[in-house]
């Protein structure tokens, strides 16, 4: 069965995935000579930087995620289909989905990455990751469900293994839920829950390299691990998680830690759909492209963001999975697809570094300018004037500094509801397939 779009004349764009980099690229195609359809597997745009904060009780999902319809009305020769796509055909430029197939003139992979276990079963079964809006979901309810759960013990150690948290990955994402969890634990759950010795509840925050935050200089890597020790976190350098049977965490150093939770920040790798040749995928699952974003092989099939892997000298491996990589690429596709189909030489893809940044709990953060790095309280104004700019929509952007005005003046945060069923295995998140199960 043929998925229903309006009949057009025009050469038609189909673009999988509303992340970053799909939306820039549609909104860019406006106005442009193509019928533009974009294809996902949910009917939202989701703000991932944010994501953590849904995890921590701080926001609700509906200020971080963005229907994809509402970024779109009255866009004209534009269609989004709520659709997930399971094989491409490339010989005869086509796409199977899960509402039908769908015929493309040319094709944009933007589906973004998801968590790697590395084939651990044990990650696979038990480690919660962080990678959609259903994830942080399954988070906060097992951080809630963690302290309702300790109640029912009268042992002070089993509680404590009841409410300790292990966190995998000392990157961006592993150091900001650290943060926020252990805000959480000070400003929340130690008056929600006065029966439990929260003030022994135990952090661990595990990192493979010998420092946090890789991908950032030794000064904001260093500041990191000074704010984290502070709120009281323990930083596990050099060390990787090596096994977790769901109630002991192993490290590759042999430490052990009990703990009931293990948040897992600690590898992505692309999302890939069936049909492209092999040698199109190169490290990291991710599409090889070409400086124009095309995959190796194909001249109309193009990869942006996560879902790409473009070496440039400076980036040997490949460019920085973050959303301005993919907003930009989102950008400057939408002009190289205009001249190839007029004929017109592509113009190389440049990337320009607008810098990193990282937020660890209130008042701090660690910021990297390409001309200029900043710690502390400066750099968490920074952080949120940034987040706030690049947030989809007003009324998202509204709620959120509401939101955040409310939990920082207040010591709170409103957004404790448990959402999943009770005793609800962990594995009902998601696998590493990508298949979720309800929660
Ligand atoms: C928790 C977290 C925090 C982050 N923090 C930051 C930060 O502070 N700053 C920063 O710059 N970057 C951050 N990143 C990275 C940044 O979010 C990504 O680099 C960016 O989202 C990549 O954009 P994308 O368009 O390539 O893919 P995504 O934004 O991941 O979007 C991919 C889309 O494809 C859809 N999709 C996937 N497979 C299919 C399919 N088969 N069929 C249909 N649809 C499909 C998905 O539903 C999704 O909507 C963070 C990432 C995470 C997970």
């Amino acid at each position: 069965m043929e998925v229903n779009i309006p009949d057009s004349s025009l050469p038609r764009v189909v673009i999988v995935g509303s992340g970053f980099g799909g939306i820039q690229l549609a909104k860019s195609l406006t106005g442009k000579a193509f019928e533009v359809v974009l294809l996902d597997k949910n009917n939202y745009h989701t703000f991932l930087p944010l994501l953590y904060q849904v995890a921590t009780a701080g926001l609700e999902p509906d200020a971080i995620a963005e229907p994809v319809r509402e970024i779109f009305n009255g866009q004209p020769r534009f269609n989004f289909r709520m659709a997930e796509v399971l094989q491409i055909d490339p010989q005869q430029n086509t796409l199977t989905t899960s509402i039908g197939t769908l015929h493309y003139d040319y094709l944009v992979l933007a589906c973004g990455s998801q968590a790697n276990f590395y084939r651990n079963e044990e990650l696979i079964r038990h480690a919660l990751p962080m990678k959609t809006v259903r994830n942080a979901l399954a988070l906060r309810s097992r951080l809630l469900e963690n302290s309702e759960r300790a109640l029912e013990l009268s042992d002070k150690q089993q509680q404590l293994e009841q409410v300790n948290i292990v966190i995998a990955g000392g990157g961006p994402t592993g150091v900001e839920l650290a943060g926020a969890i252990a805000e959480l634990r000070d400003v929340v759950l130690a008056k929600d829950y006065p029966e439990l010795p929260l003030k022994h509840m135990k952090i661990h925050l595990v990192e493979g390299n010998d420092r946090l935050l890789k991908s950032m200089g030794e000064d904001s890597s260093w500041k990191a691990r000074q704010f984290l020790t502070r709120m009281g976190i323990t930083v596990h350098l050099n060390a990787l998680v090596k096994s977790y049977d769901g109630a002991v965490v192993t490290l590759s150093n042999g430490d052990t830690h009990a703990a009931r939770t293990l948040f897992w920040t600690a590898g992505v790798e692309g999302v890939l759909i069936p049909g492209l040749s092999p040698a199109s995928v190169g490290k990291g699952s991710r599409y090889v492209v070409n400086v124009f974003n095309q995959v190796e092989g194909y001249e109309n099939v193009f990869a942006i963001g996560d879902n790409a892997l473009q070496v440039f000298p400076d980036y040997p491996q490949g460019l920085p999975g973050l959303a301005p990589t993919s907003i930009q690429q989102g950008q400057w596709l939408a002009k190289n697809l205009v001249s190839l189909h007029q004929k017109q030489p592509l113009q190389p893809f440049r990337y320009v570094n607008k810098g990193v940044m990282a937020v660890i709990g209130r008042n701090r953060a660690v910021v990297e300018l390409p001309f200029w790095h900043t710690q502390g309280f400066i750099a968490w104004l920074l952080w949120m004037g940034v987040h706030l700019l690049l947030l989809v929509g007003f009324r998202n952007k509204a709620s959120t500094v509401l939101n955040w005005a409310v939990n920082y003046f207040s010591y709170s945060r409103a957004s404790r509801l448990i959402t999943r069923f009770q005793n609800a295995p962990v594995e009902a998140v998601t696998s590493v397939s990508g298949a979720s199960v309800p929660l």
